[in-house]
């Protein structure tokens, strides 16, 4: 008599497995890189794994995937998500350049002295700085960036055209202030933001049209890029704008905007590679990185349509890709200003900063400084683990980081594992075991936060396929996560 063989199942998972077995499908290589970025998304800390482990957890989630180990190495290294040789991953430092800058005030630079070298620009500290002492400040941003997500409630009049501000101001009191404009809803909080906004009436009112800018192309291009989530190509377009506008000032901020350290979008994309990747960085200020070659094509379109004089001045896709990169590796904040512009990056930044409502700036000395030392500031969250900040830095600057800090997180990383990681989805752990994670990390932050009070800490809210990290900096207000 023939035996009968029949499977035993004691749960789901058997069940799983099973099928897993039966219905293995093998994956191609983005469904792989996206799995690897989103579960990166959903759990920072996994991106402090070695590859082997790495390789583990993909497996569990995707039981059904044929996958050889090796393979899984060769596809992440081939998309520079990950290389046991950080040598073989894409950089584009060396293709970054930049111009001195113009006419520097010196006044505000009285502790601080800019110099140019193979690194670019750079700035030193000309006297010895005491710990919290103010370093300089920049009173405006080259052209203050309202806020793109805030552009509908600007348009009803509910907040500052310019800053972006919510209002609670009486409509008795804007007008009797002349804070509200003749001819749209737009209103201001102040009369000096409503005295810098003065590209509002050439870009706001559809049938404002002078040579240079055409209103209602600027609001097809303005929908374009809110649509979109491209906050830097509309930053662009602003500053555009306002040198087109404002003819003596305008030529100053041109040329300052041009001396910016630049390199193309078309790079910073290559350096992300697999869609999503890098994203982490630049959704802070709304640019995601997953941008095609035919949105930028359409974006750019639609900017020639805002400014029809564009291409005869020789502004051409690559010339606008150049910006945009500009943009994206010297924004601070969704803003640029130009003497941080100068601050270079190190894990162990001895600089803070503080930005106001009105969108000033300061920086202060997290630590004493000697003269002639750097001043360092940090690109990236300081609190994320080694693996992340570097390619946080490498996709959205181009480089791999060899600070001090990451020179040792690198060493331990090799002796004792991966470390523990602060940044911990609030909705895959409970408020307790997120707790004590915080104390069993904090412990390796000592040092960082013996010397300033501003670190920020980065607990998603809500974790999802189309939820976006922010890499914030040093902000007051996540402090009191640390404090928790
Ligand atoms: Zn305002
Ligand atoms: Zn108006
Ligand atoms: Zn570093």
């Amino acid at each position: 008599m023939p035996l009968k063989l029949e499977h035993l199942l004691l749960n789901d998972t058997d069940r799983k497995s099973i099928f897993a077995a039966e219905d293995s499908v093998t994956p191609d290589e983005k469904e792989v890189c996206d799995d690897v970025v989103l579960l990166w998304k959903q759990e920072p800390s996994s991106e402090e794994l070695d590859i082997s482990k790495l390789y583990a957890k993909i497996k569990a989630r995707n039981q059904q995937w044929a996958l050889p180990e090796e393979r899984f190495k060769t596809i992440l290294a081939n998309h520079n998500l990950y290389s046991t040789d950080s040598s073989q991953l894409f950089t584009y430092a060396d293709q970054v350049t930049s111009l001195e800058t113009p006419d520097l005030p010196d006044k505000v630079l009285k502790k601080g002295e800019v110099r140019y070298g193979s690194r670019g620009k750079s700035l030193y500290a000309k006297v010895h700085l005491k710990q919290g002492e103010l370093i300089f400040s920049e009173h405006d941003p080259l052209t203050p960036i309202p806020p793109l997500d805030k552009t509908a409630l600007a348009e009803k009049g509910r907040s500052c055209s310019l800053c972006g501000l919510s209002l609670t101001q009486s409509s008795h009191f804007t007008i009797m202030n002349g804070l509200d404009c003749q001819n749209c809803s737009a209103v201001w909080c102040s009369k000096s933001c409503k005295k810098i906004d003065t590209t509002h009436p050439y870009l706001k009112h559809p049938m404002s049209k002078n040579k240079k800018i055409d209103g209602g192309g600027w609001l097809k291009f303005e929908a374009f890029c809110k649509e979109q989530v491209i906050t830097s190509a509309y930053s662009v377009g602003l500053i555009y704008a306002r040198v087109l506008v404002e003819r003596g000032d305008g030529q100053r901020i041109w040329s300052r905007f041009k001396s910016l350290a630049q390199v193309s979008q078309k790079l910073r994309i290559k350096a992300a590679d697999s869609s999503n990747i890098g994203g982490t960085f630049d959704a802070s200020n709304g640019s995601p990185l997953v941008e095609s070659r035919s949105t930028w094509e359409r974006c750019f379109d639609l900017f020639c349509g805002a400014f029809p004089t564009v291409e005869s001045e020789g502004i051409d896709l690559d010339t606008f890709l150049t910006y945009i990169g500009k943009f994206n590796i010297n924004q601070l904040s969704g803003q640029l200003y130009t003497i941080y512009s100068h601050l270079n990056h190190n894990c162990e930044p001895n600089v803070r900063y503080e930005i106001d409502s009105k969108m000033g700036l300061k920086v202060f000395a997290r630590k004493s400084i000697d003269a002639g030392q750097e001043l360092l500031t940090t690109y990236v969250n300081p609190l994320h683990g080694v693996m992340l900040r570097r390619r946080e830095l490498r996709v959205n600057w181009g480089f791999l980081c060899d600070c001090n800090r990451c020179i040792n997180d690198l060493e331990k990383r090799k002796v004792s594992g991966p470390s523990v990681h602060l940044t911990i989805p609030s909705s895959c752990v409970n408020t307790q075991r997120r707790k004590s994670s915080l104390k069993a990390a904090r412990p390796d932050l000592s040092e960082l936060l013996k010397n300033g009070q501003e670190f920020d800490l980065e607990i998603p809210n809500n974790i999802g396929v189309t939820s976006r990290r922010k890499s914030v900096r040093f902000d007051d207000k996540v402090m009191a996560a640390v404090e928790e």
